[in-house]
């Protein structure tokens, strides 16, 4: 495309409440792009627990945040719905019937409605501040998720960060990676006392390498091919480490952001609207799921998923005004390919 998309609803968020409510849309035959800032969808469910299993799922007595994701994907796969994944919206603007959208890659999304799904905000990883951070991002030589394990066989790793991600990665990778380098600027670490005790053992085994106490301070290549990482400790001692790729664990950064700007009433990070549809004091813009409050709120995923039935039904009119929506379960309107 030339980076301009027309659809009738963006839904801004794909973690479970977003995904959903693509579902709802879909079922209505209305179209609909999901947009994420991070890589992957799922929300916190997959950023933040994937493998915690969650208990008040209706007719789950027991599901994992990653399998729970898995299933949203399946359940709206017959739609194939468009994604845009690693993009934030930056920008809302037009009104009911005809708002502009603009991603921080520069995409532009004309949309009749909106549905904000944004949870706690846009997340993204913490980066280092390296200079020329960029090129290795864009060659895959410095990552912030695992995505495909198999990129990392026969590598040399350093891997930096003191809590659960960076020592569950780093056991995991040992298997396959070449060699592995354990950066953190405290010599303790933060995590599961399991994974504290497995990295002991893989440390004197010689399967993992720790440098303590040190930081990052430099990256060093050409052209985004990654060949030293350059360290350094407070007292200004530095080390240099053979490495083809840098895996760098330092949190998520929330931020409602963006979306504080675009002009609706707001309460805190969150954005009060009418119970009944959802909408917000913006008409034609919805928020659904923990961005969205009202007297009664709960912010649970159940009830996320109710909101954006409602907000879909509301939307019908914004999309479809010739056609008069009757109300119909969906066995009597079925799911294609299903
Ligand atoms: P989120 O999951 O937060 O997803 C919002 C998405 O919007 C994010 O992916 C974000 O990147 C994206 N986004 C935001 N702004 C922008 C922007 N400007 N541009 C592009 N993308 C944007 N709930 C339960 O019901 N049961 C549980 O057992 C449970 N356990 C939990 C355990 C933990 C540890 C945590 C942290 C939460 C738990 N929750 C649980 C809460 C549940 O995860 C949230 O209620 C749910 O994720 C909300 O879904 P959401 O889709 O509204 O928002």
């Amino acid at each position: 495309t030339d980076g301009t998309i027309t659809t009738d609803v963006a839904i801004i968020g794909a973690g479970p409440t977003g995904l959903f409510a693509a579902f709802e849309c879909a079922m209505l035959k209305i179209d609909c792009v999901l947009v994420d800032a991070l890589a992957d969808i799922g929300g916190q469910c997959a950023a933040l627990y994937p493998e915690k299993p969650i208990y008040d799922i209706p007719a789950h007595p027991a599901i994992e945040g990653a399998a729970l994701i898995e299933s949203l994907a399946r359940q709206i796969e017959p739609f194939n719905i468009p994604r845009m994944l690693g993009r934030r919206v930056e920008t809302l603007k037009g009104h009911r019937g005809a708002f502009i959208l603009g991603t921080d890659k520069g995409e532009v999304i004309h949309a009749k409605a909106v549905i904000i799904a944004a949870g706690a905000g846009a997340f993204g990883p913490n980066r280092p501040p390296l200079d020329g951070l960029e090129a290795y991002e864009d060659t895959g030589s410095v990552q912030y998720y695992v995505r495909r394990r198999a990129d990392f066989e026969g590598k040399t790793l350093v891997i930096a960060g003191g809590g659960d991600s960076a020592l569950d990665w780093a056991l995991s990778l040992k298997e396959l990676a070449r060699k592995i380098y354990l950066v953190h600027r405290r010599d303790k670490f933060r995590a599961a006392p399991e994974s504290l005790r497995q990295l002991d053992e893989a440390v004197e085994r010689g399967e993992i390498e720790k440098v303590t106490p040190f930081q990052l301070k430099a990256l060093h290549g050409e052209s985004g091919a990654l060949r030293e990482v350059e360290l350094v400790t407070l007292d200004g001692e530095s080390r240099r480490l053979e490495a083809d790729h840098l895996l760098a664990f330092f949190g998520l950064a929330t931020d409602l952001g963006p979306v504080a700007q675009w002009g609706m009433d707001q309460i805190r990070s969150t954005i009060p609207v009418t119970p009944s549809t959802c909408e917000t004091s913006l008409a034609g813009v919805f928020a659904i799921g923990d961005v969205a409050t009202y007297p009664g709120k709960l912010k649970l995923i159940l009830q996320g998923f109710s909101e954006g039935a409602m907000a879909a039904h509301a939307i019908h009119p914004i999309v479809h005004p010739d056609q008069a929506l009757h109300f119909e379960y969906s066995t009597s309107k079925g799911v294609p390919n299903s």
